[in-house]
């Protein structure tokens, strides 16, 4: 079953087209299609269902199929069938902005190590057509929410499925929703297709994206089908859950799709999981109403569902796990759902909600953490269920988030040969660790991000100046007042990033909290320092959005109290691309959350990826990564994990405490970049990230510790890759 290895040349490019029953696509073999599709389609259903409310895998940021046409000089086709696919892929739009952070970039990263891996999966996600939100940002109002544009029918890679056979119909699901009296509407949805294809373009991940917002779909619906966590009322919340978990088992069918495992990335799908112990019962009870049905008989569809699914939860903080009114479910769901639901979900702290990480804690054979320290959190939190929660720590995808002048590097060394395929072979970089050369190339390729990153910095610095002039917005950036053609930002001052969802806990302005300890450090030593920020905050997370502002606010006190030696800037509208630019393009990645409230945190080892030290609180995969010092610094309180210790009320949130430390250890490391040289203590620390980091922290790695989880068959050759991958970490020991 597993696909033969078909090198792409020049000769053969035009065979980069195949078709089936729903479509026609880019970028792979006919082979490669029905290897894939036959792999799904076994009725033995030896194949995951990775069901997520995002996927962030934008095509701007990782897309072999464009580099290899680039590599090979064939950006535009003269083959008819193919000159639609290639103009669209090289000018039409590169972003699918349906994500909102961590949680999607993770299932992006996590399809694509499964692509090269060519593990039996498909994904399920929904289709967002006003995406997120897209964030402007004014130095008086702070962040500034706008819809998203994006055209899914102009972007490259993304298909809307058709019937089978008759191209001029969209294929459509239609999912029943009830009201109150169990009067029952039904949605429709149609089905696109995104390709998760693979570095080597042999194999691919097929995520199945459903489409609510068609012209007929109910206006209530359609809000809640538009906007990736639109929260505007619960009721819309519930229905977008609704929408992603019973879409799944009728779009799979529809496929031919036949998955007997559900994994499910957070508890959001959990409805597909309802369903499944609905039919279960079915087939027990008979047809049409499950009422007959007695509390034995619903455990027991439950605990054979179980055994079908498997579970990942990834935070420890409230709003990431969906709670909702019984009576307001009650409008929305089938009667009989709800016995399933008051046996399953039932929440301890409060009798008239229903609680669905409850519910997918329950309700599988195998949970996972996304951490060593978050498994210890989740153990506490959920005591009854200990027993079968493991960590398996995060990775990213290290293809995608590597830079290219990093790669380039990598390439030249033999020591390095196959880094593409083996993220491992960093393990091996022995002598590579004081070869002057390595370490000079390496320093070089760093200094050329950081030019990139600057780059971007000063022309935006330069348009939010202009912008100042011609609009009504008042940018966010107290420096693009200072800045002409002839001054601009500095890429040899010691440049810090931090980049993320703007959460209370992360506590972005942390390091802020005392400015004149900060300024002495910086003015006693004449350390010039710039700090980079970049994040969204949620809509509706109004202590979130006030961080956003505080950090304007402090821009201009910074600048003054330090003589001008700090400058802090703020990035808009923060995606995957400017992640990529601001993890390679920094000389280390701030992480300041409460710990022990950030399960793993991923942009730090995007950082580590491309040999950036991290300076992290002690929190999430940092306390994994964090090698006694040879990689990054660490600060702040370390104490045990402790139920006492979750809580995410301001006043818990440690702010003077941590940043004493902070204050206390940011001088040798400024000391540590200004004894600059490439036998610096400091490249010492980029090369022992590639040592001791790359080889953990990617997704290979996790993908090979899930595989042990879902029991699949694989051939031979690619359980023994699987098996290596898992040799280079554990996440449990
Ligand atoms: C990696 C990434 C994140 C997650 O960062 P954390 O450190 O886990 O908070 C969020 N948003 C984007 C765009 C990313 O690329």
């Amino acid at each position: 079953m597993s696909t033969t290895n078909h090198t792409i040349n020049n000769a053969n490019i035009h065979t980069l087209i195949a078709s089936n029953q729903f479509g026609t696509f880019f970028g792979i073999h006919q082979k490669v299609l029905e290897a894939v599709w036959s792999n799904l389609t076994q009725p033995d259903g030896n194949s995951v269902a990775y069901i997520s409310m995002e996927i962030g895998a934008d095509p701007d940021v990782y897309n072999p199929v464009k580099q290899r046409l680039i590599d090979l000089e064939r950006t535009s086709s003269m083959d008819n069938r193919l000159k639609g696919f290639i103009k669209k892929l090289f000018q039409g739009p590169e972003k699918i902005p349906t994500y909102s952070g961590g949680l999607g970039v993770l299932a992006g990263d996590t399809l694509k190590s499964f692509a090269d891996c060519k593990i039996p999966v498909v994904a399920i996600s929904l289709l967002y057509r006003q995406g997120y939100f897209s964030q402007i940002v004014d130095s008086k109002l702070g962040q500034i929410v706008q819809t998203v544009k994006w055209q899914p029918e102009a972007t490259h890679g993304l298909y809307l499925l058709h019937e089978p056979n008759n191209p001029k119909k969209p294929l459509h699901i239609e999912i029943p929703f009830y009201n109150a009296d169990n009067q029952m509407t039904v949605i429709k949805a149609q089905v696109w297709m995104k390709m998760e294809i693979n570095y080597s373009l042999d194999y691919f991940i097929p995520e199945i994206l459903l489409d609510f917002s068609l012209p007929e779909t109910p206006e209530l619906f359609k809000i809640a089908a538009g906007q990736l966590y639109n929260s505007e009322t619960s009721i819309i919340k519930a229905l977008q859950r609704r929408m992603l978990g019973t879409g799944i088992i009728p779009a799979l069918r529809k496929l031919g799709i036949t998955s007997n495992t559900y994994h499910l990335n957070e508890q959001h799908g959990v409805m597909a999981i309802l369903q499944l112990i609905a039919e279960e019962l079915h087939g027990v009870v008979g047809y049409p109403d499950l009422s007959k049905a007695t509390d034995q008989q619903i455990m027991e569809a439950t605990d054979k569902v179980a055994l079908r699914t498997i579970y990942t939860i990834h935070t420890p903080v409230k709003a990431g796990h969906d709670r909702f009114d019984k009576s307001l479910y009650a409008g929305i769901s089938h009667s009989s759902c709800q016995r399933i639901l008051n046996l399953l979900a039932h929440d301890e702290e409060n009798p008239h909600t229903y609680n669905f990480t409850t519910m997918a804690m329950k309700v599988n054979r195998a949970a996972n953490s996304v951490s060593r320290l978050h498994r210890d959190v989740t153990h506490k939190q959920f005591p009854q269920f200990a027993r079968k929660i493991s960590a398996i720590t995060n990775g990213v995808h290290h293809l995608t988030w590597i830079s290219d002048a990093r790669a380039e590097v990598f390439n030249i060394f033999p020591e390095l040969r196959n880094w593409q395929h083996d993220p491992g072979v960093f393990a091996k970089l022995g002598p590579l660790v004081q070869d002057p050369r390595f370490r000079s190339y390496l320093s070089e390729a760093w200094k050329k991000d950081t030019a990139i990153l600057f780059d971007f910095i000063n022309t935006m610095l330069l348009q939010h100046r202009n912008q100042k002039l011609e609009t009504w917005i008042d940018p966010p950036n107290f420096f693009s007042s200072l800045i002409d053609r002839n001054t601009q930002m500095n890429p040899q001052v010691f440049t810090v990033g931090f980049a993320r969802r703007f959460s209370t806990y992360k506590r972005a302005d942390l390091i802020f909290d005392n400015l004149d300890t900060l300024c002495d450090i910086l003015v006693s030593n004449n350390w010039p320092i710039n700090f980079i920020f970049a994040g969204k905050a949620h809509p509706a997370d109004e202590p979130g959005k006030s961080v956003i502002k505080l950090i304007l606010d402090y821009q201009k006190e910074l600048y003054k109290k330090s003589n001008g030696l700090a400058n802090l800037i703020f990035i808009p509208n923060y995606d995957m691309k400017i992640a990529k630019m601001m993890v390679a393009g920094v000389h280390a990645w701030l992480n300041s959350p409460k710990r022990p409230l950030e399960a793993s945190g991923t942009s730090g080892m995007k950082a580590a990826m491309n040999g950036v030290p991290n300076i992290s609180i002690m929190d999430g995969w940092w306390a994994e990564g964090y090698h006694d010092g040879q990689t990054g610094w660490k600060f702040g309180l370390e104490g045990p994990v402790e139920e006492a210790n979750l809580s995410e009320s301001p006043e818990t949130l440690l702010y003077s405490e941590d940043s004493a430390s902070f204050y206390q250890t940011l001088p040798s490391i400024l000391k540590e970049f200004y004894q600059t040289g490439n036998n610096s203590a400091f490249l010492d620390k980029a090369v022992m990230n590639l040592a001791l980091n790359i080889p953990v922290f990617n997704t290979h790695r996790m993908a090979a510790e899930y595989l042990m989880k879902y029991d699949l068959r694989l051939p031979e050759e690619q359980k023994q890759e699987m098996r290596h991958f898992r040799s280079l970490y554990n996440s449990n020991s």
